[in-house]
C-alpha cells in the first residue's frame, strides 16, 4: 500500500533525472533542472508549487522586516531583538508571526517532496528551535523524521533522546557546567538501548513514533547484516556495513553501524541485538497502543492522507494527537523499505 505514497525525490533534473551540472530553480530554490530548456518545459507543472514555496519564504522576510522595524521604534523590544533573544523569542508577542511564518515555510518545503526541501526544512526548524527553545510550536515533532529521511539516523536518535529526557524530567536533561539545551549537547547515544524513557503513562507521541522507526531501521539493518554474514565463506573479510546495505543506504542505520564496525561484525552479537530490539519494539507498541488507540490503525490504514490540516490543542489519547504524529512521521516510515510491513507482521502475530 505504501508504494503508492510519494517518496522523497532526490536532487535530479525534474524532466530527465540527470544529476550532473544541475541548475536550481531561482524562485523556490527547491527544484533542480539540467538546463534552461528543461526548466521551461517543466514550468506549467512546477508553477503552483514554486509560487507557494517562494511566497512562504517571502512571508518570513516580511515578518522579519516588520519585527525589526517595531524593535527599532519604541515597542518595548530590544533593538537587536533577532540577535539577542537568547532562545526566548516567543515571549515577545510581536515576534510570534515571524516564528509562525518560519513554521509554515517549513511545511511547504516538506510538502515539496524534494530532498532539497527536506534539507532546508530541517535547517529552518533547527533555527526555529534555537529562537524558541521551549518549542511551543512543536517543530521538534518534525525534526527526527527529517533527519531520518536524509539518512542521519544517529542525529535523529540523539535529538529524540534529549527531548525524551526533558519530557520525562530526567536529571540528565540538564548539565551543571553546560548551559546548552540537551538536544544540542547530547551526542552518540546508543539507539539499541532500553526504551523505558518512552513507555510511561504520558507519551510525546510523534517522538515515540520516531523512536520506533529508528529501532525498526536498526532491526532491518541488523537483519541485513546477519543474512550477509551467514552467507559469507568462513574466514572471508567482512565488508563495511555501508557496502552490505548499499541498496538501502541511509535507510537502515548504516551510518550508526559504520561508526562501530567491530560491534556489528559478530554474528552472535548481531543475533542478540536483533532479539533485544524486537523485544523493545514490542514494549513500544504496547505502550503506544495503550496510550493512543488511534495511532497505529491510522498508520497502517491511512485512508485520509491529509497533511494539510494541522493538529493543535489535542487531548492525550485523541484522534487529533494521533494525526499529528502521523503527519510528522508517516513519510519517514514509508521511505524505509519494509518498515510498515515489519509492523504489520508483528501486529498480526500479536492478534493471534
Ligand atoms: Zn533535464
Ligand atoms: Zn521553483
Amino acid at each position: 500500500m505504501e508504494d503508492h505514497f510519494p517518496h522523497m525525490i532526490p536532487k535530479h533534473c525534474e524532466v530527465c533525472k540527470k544529476v550532473d551540472g544541475l541548475l536550481r530553480c531561482g524562485a523556490c530554490k527547491t527544484y533542480y533542472y539540467c538546463s534552461r530548456e528543461h526548466q521551461t518545459a517543466d514550468r506549467p507543472t512546477h508553477k503552483t508549487t514554486c509560487k507557494t514555496i517562494k511566497g512562504s519564504k517571502e512571508k518570513i522576510d516580511e515578518e522579519e522586516a516588520r519585527l525589526r522595524a517595531r524593535a527599532a521604534g519604541d515597542d518595548g523590544l530590544p533593538p537587536n531583538v533577532l540577535e539577542a533573544h537568547g532562545g526566548r523569542l516567543w515571549l515577545w508577542t510581536p515576534a510570534r508571526p515571524y516564528l509562525h511564518a518560519m513554521f509554515v515555510h517549513g511545511e511547504m518545503l516538506i510538502r515539496s517532496w524534494r530532498q532539497q526541501g527536506i534539507e532546508d526544512a530541517l535547517t529552518l526548524y533547527l533555527s526555529v528551535l534555537q529562537k524558541n527553545t521551549t518549542d511551543n510550536q512543536g517543530v521538534r515533532h518534525h525534526i527526527p523524521a527529517l533527519y531520518m529521511r536524509l539518512g542521519r539516523n544517529q542525529e535523529a536518535y540523539d535529538f529524540l533522546k534529549a527531548w525524551g529526557l526533558q519530557f520525562m524530567g530526567r536529571p540528565e536533561a540538564s548539565a551543571p557546567d553546560d548551559a546548552r539545551p540537551a538536544y544540542q549537547r547530547l551526542k552518540n547515544a546508543h539507539p539499541a538501548e532500553e526504551v523505558d524513557l518512552w513507555t510511561g503513562r504520558f507519551l510525546d507521541l510523534p517522538l515515540v513514533s520516531s523512536v520506533q522507526l529508528v529501532k525498526v531501521r536498526l532491526l532491518i539493518g541488523l537483519q541485513g547484516l546477519l543474512a550477509f554474514r551467514k552467507g559469507l565463506p568462513h574466514g572471508a573479510p567482512v565488508p563495511p556495513a555501508r557496502d552490505i546495505l548499499a541498496d538501502v543506504r541511509g535507510k537502515c542505520c548504516d551510518d550508526i553501524f559504520d561508526r562501530m564496525p567491530e560491534e556489528y561484525a559478530d554474528v552472535d552479537l548481531i543475533t542478540k541485538k536483533c532479539d533485544d530490539i524486537n523485544r523493545q519494539l514490542n514494549e513500544l507498541f504496547v505502550a503506544v497502543g495503550k496510550y493512543n488507540k488511534h495511532f497505529w490503525p491510522m498508520m497502517l490504514h491511512p485512508e485520509e492522507r491529509d497533511f494539510s490540516t494541522r493538529s493543535h490543542g489535542f487531548l492525550h489519547g485523541s484522534r487529533e494527537e494521533a494525526h499529528l504524529a502521523f503527519t510528522c512521521t508517516y513519510s519517514a516510515w514509508c521511505e524505509t523499505p519494509m518498515a510498515l510491513q515489519t509492523v504489520r507482521a508483528s501486529f498480526a502475530a500479536g492478534e493471534e
